[in-house]
């Protein structure tokens, strides 16, 4: 096991995280649900979930937080400020699992949250606004749907009934599987003691290769992607490859390929906060000696801005039905899911980026490609995540890893930004 470097001597007006002892509770953690290759499986509300559950509170309670459950099984860990008034700065993510899922991925956002109320018992600070961490249920929706589910549920778009009638593979209902574990608690979801929260603030890895890439150790994100999919239908006419001249082809699978190359050049257009990827393409009869008659693919868009997801739209369309024209086959396409995006408080943004201002650590504005239970509570309260890299980028696999460092510095600026919060 590594260890997590050595802290500089903190300054009363400043205090710093214990690195060490954010990474040792990480590993304590990841222990509980440990597999052979190093990664973990805690699976929403199983026997781990419920050992890793009953390990955090422990925590919260050693820390002298106040533990509250809520009818879904968030749970919440509170440290009361000075002023009665105030509502209280939160910050959490999640600790369950993908089946094969590693050690920082939603845990390093709870833990975090954690070291930040351990460091200021440290110090004896008080706050002006109470601090909350929270952990949400079955944000990765491996066992039950929908993904993000504790979240979703706090903050208004899934109703209670609804989520505890959900069941598993196994016919297993989320409502008689929180009875199970202990956790159906009786705080009625959304509901926050004081008023709805002043401020949300999730630690992350990024899950995805762009700050190893750049070699930072902080990404203050601004949102999070939106989404817009479609299949797409071109039609040609099937044709015998020899007997064909050329110019009497109508090639089906020659404009899908001028349409994916389109598709790439569109999301190039929007750069870096445009996606564009075509994934999958069905082409019929796929005969090696026949001119394709007709091919299927999909088309898979994102943008922070639903702006620039109308942009792209409208690029696809017009584009598409120019080079189905010039090809002489005819395209239909057809909106199959959307997500709207999602933008983080300016406000919030702007102090994990002073943050790590103030703290030297070099930054750079990144954008979520993936959902995250700050996506859902950007509806209820002012909100913004910090990223920090993960090795090669990867995640929801057992060989996830971070560096201590970077744990660390994620630590420190999830702190500063709650401290300027909430004093
Ligand atoms: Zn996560």
């Amino acid at each position: 096991m590594r260890t997590a470097p050595q802290q500089p001597t903190p300054l009363p007006d400043s205090p710093r995280i214990d690195g060490a002892r954010l990474w040792q509770s990480l590993m304590a953690l990841a222990a509980i649900g440990a597999t052979p290759k190093g990664g973990v499986r805690r699976i929403a509300l199983t026997d781990e979930d419920r050992a890793g559950r009953d390990q955090v509170v422990r925590w919260f309670r050693d820390a002298g937080l106040e533990v509250r459950v809520d009818e879904v099984g968030n749970v919440f860990g509170r440290r009361a400020g000075t002023d009665p008034a105030a509502r209280a700065v939160a910050t959490g993510s999640h600790i369950d699992t993908q089946p094969s899922g590693g050690k920082f991925d939603g845990n390093f956002g709870v833990l975090a949250g954690l070291e930040v109320v351990r460091t200021l018992n440290d110090h004896g600070l008080a706050t002006r606004a109470p601090i909350e961490v929270v952990f949400w249920t079955n944000e990765e929706g491996t066992r039950f749907t929908p993904v993000m589910m504790g979240s979703g549920a706090f903050a208004g778009v899934f109703e209670v009934p609804r989520i505890h009638a959900e069941r598993d593979g196994a016919g297993l209902s989320v409502g008689d599987e929180l009875r199970r574990i202990g956790y159906l608690g009786p705080q009625p979801c959304g509901q926050v003691p004081g008023g709805m929260y002043a401020a949300y603030l999730e630690a992350h890895i990024e899950q995805g290769p762009v700050l190893e890439d750049q070699g930072l150790p902080i990404g203050v994100v601004r949102g999070a992607l939106g989404q817009q999919w479609y299949d797409v239908t071109v039609t040609g006419m099937d044709a015998h490859a020899g007997p064909t001249p050329m110019a009497l082809r109508r090639d089906a699978l020659l404009a899908a390929a001028r349409m994916v190359e389109l598709v790439n050049r569109i999301a190039l257009q929007e750069a870096p906060d445009g996606r564009g990827t075509v994934g999958h393409l069905q082409v019929l009869p796929n005969s090696r000696n026949v001119v394709p008659g007709e091919v299927r693919f999909s088309v898979d868009f994102r943008h922070l801005a639903q702006a620039g997801l109308d942009r792209m739209d409208q690029a696809m369309r017009t584009g598409f039905a120019a080079l189905a024209e010039a090809a002489g086959v005819q395209v239909a396409v057809q909106q199959v899911v959307s997500f709207d995006p999602c933008v983080f408080d300016a406000a919030c943004v702007d102090g994990v980026r002073a943050a790590a201002q103030s703290l030297g650590l070099p930054h750079m504005d990144i954008v979520s490609g993936a959902g995250h239970d700050a996506v859902y509570l950007a509806r209820v309260a002012p909100t913004a995540m910090i990223f920090v890299p993960c090795k090669d980028g990867i995640s929801h696999n057992e060989i996830e890893d971070a560096l201590p460092a970077h744990i660390t510095a994620g630590g420190d600026v999830l702190l500063r930004t709650m401290l300027a919060l909430a004093m």
